[in-house]
């Protein structure tokens, strides 16, 4: 059959369904009337789809785009209007009675159905780990006054929140959700100035040989001081910093204060400790990295074996290629290289035969609070063992007891990192430590 142009134009041409502003003004319509319904907002995004057009193509992946429609349309009554917003992102609109069902179950309604539709979308394009990620926004008569376009941003962010669990992928919009994005634009806004202004402190966190208990190193942490004193601490600003990209100036700025601190302390005759430096996951997409780190080199003139780099664990999991120049790249600079935060996520020993580093970081997982576990007792000893076997040097993070340190020195695990010897400490306390050890 052949369409009108006026239809085509309303049309998503791969998907057949509304185009997103044409969506827009009947979720509009609804709004207007809601009356004693709901109206219930659906957004859904399909994650890792890149992994269906990188393997199989785009053609098979327009394809998955046309059977997801298929269910997400199908056999649906309530539906008032459904539309791609782009690429794999998609969002429908439901008219709901308001008796019979609560916020929570409907949400697990969908989650059954995300799963559902996982199991047998997994089947068919092998080894996908395809998941449907969705944000629900459920607009009733006393929140009627509220847009659609509002109504589906706000499903939207719902749908990011669930993109970052792992597996409960489904989650209501709350206000509290704003909250967080107010929080969010304070902090990303007011960074360059608080790069400006030198509100950013590094502090360090000495690193003990297991064997001897003498210093041996420290690694660089970030500390955010706000001009009336406050702390806001990495755990909480770096994420949101990585998200803008912000993360890599702020990166550069510890590199370039640990690079003078260290030069300072060789000019003026003094002790120094080789210093390692965390890099953020989002290097690996610019890679400017090397060449701001070969430059601080020539301008501090310090020796290459005073500065380590540690990179987090997932950072090798999310692209082990990019992951392998990097390490490369620093080591013919002629720097060491530690795998760091391994067991905090889905490690994979087989990464650890591959990646050629020097130092791997045993997370603080293994060593929770209270007496150790003969679990994690088991664990740890069969890392160092590994690691020594493949002649990578291990440290264990999160050492706060003497009876976790004399476990790891019985292990043999060579290097130590904790409360139990220090908390991160500012320059000038540090300074003293160096001295006095
Ligand atoms: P990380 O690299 O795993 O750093 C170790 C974290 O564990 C630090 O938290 C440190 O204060 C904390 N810690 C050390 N010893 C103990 C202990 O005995 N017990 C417990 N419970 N915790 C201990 P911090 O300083 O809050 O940093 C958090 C994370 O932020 C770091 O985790 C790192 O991923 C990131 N970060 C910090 N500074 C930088 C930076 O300059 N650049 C980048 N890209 N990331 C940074
Ligand atoms: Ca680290
Ligand atoms: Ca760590």
């Amino acid at each position: 059959m052949i369409k009108s142009g006026c239809e085509t134009e309303m049309k998503d041409t791969l998907t057949g369904l509304d185009r997103y502003e044409v969506f827009l003004e009947k979720l509009q319509q609804e709004l207007d009337l809601i009356g004693d319904d709901n109206i219930v907002v659906i957004y859904t995004d399909i994650k890792h789809f890149k992994y269906i057009n990188d393997t199989y193509g785009y053609k098979v992946g327009n394809a998955l785009l046309k059977e997801f429609v298929a269910e997400f349309t199908n056999n649906n009554r309530l539906l008032v209007g459904a539309a791609r917003v782009y690429s794999d992102n998609f969002v429908a609109a439901n008219r709901i009675s308001a008796d019979g069902y609560t916020k929570e179950s409907f949400r697990e309604m969908i989650r059954r159905r995300n799963q559902e539709w996982e199991t047998k979308f997994r089947e068919k394009y092998l080894n996908s780990r395809l998941q449907f990620c969705t944000g629900i926004s459920i607009v009733n008569k006393n929140s009627r006054s509220l847009d659609a376009e509002t109504v589906v941003s706000n499903a939207n962010l719902a749908r990011k929140v669930a993109k970052e669990m792992e597996d409960d992928c489904c989650v209501l919009f709350d206000q509290s959700m704003m909250e967080g994005i107010k929080r969010e634009v304070e902090i990303t806004s007011s960074i360059p100035k608080a790069l400006a202004n030198g509100e950013f402190k590094v502090f360090f966190q000495p690193k003990i040989e297991t064997d001897t208990l003498h210093l041996m190193g420290a690694e660089a942490l970030l500390r955010w001081q706000k001009p009336d004193g406050s702390y806001i601490y990495p755990d909480e600003f770096i994420p949101l910093i990585e998200r803008s990209g912000q993360i890599v100036d702020v990166d550069y700025y510890v590199y370039r204060e640990v690079f003078r601190f260290i030069a300072k302390r060789l000019q003026e005759g003094r002790k120094a400790v080789p210093i390692s430096l965390n890099v953020s996951r989002v290097h690996l997409n610019k890679m400017h990295i090397l060449e701001y780190v070969k430059e601080l080199f020539e301008e501090y003139q310090i020796p290459y074996s005073m500065v380590e780099f540690e990179l987090t664990e997932s950072i090798y999991l999310d692209n082990t290629e990019r992951a392998l120049e990097l390490i490369k790249g620093l080591h013919n600079m002629g720097t060491k290289v530690s795998m760091d935060d391994f067991g905090s996520g889905y490690s994979s020993l087989n990464l650890l035969s591959k990646l050629p580093i020097d130092i791997i970081k045993l997370d603080k997982v293994f060593l929770k609070e209270g007496d150790l576990q003969e679990s994690d007792k088991i664990i740890i000893s069969c890392v160092v063992d590994m690691a020594k076997k493949l002649q990578i040097m291990s440290l264990c993070e999160g050492v706060e007891t003497m009876e976790q340190s004399n476990y790891l020195k019985e292990v043999g695990c060579q290097m130590q990192q904790g409360f139990y010897f220090s908390r991160p400490i500012p320059q000038e306390v540090f300074e003293k430590f160096i001295d006095e050890n």
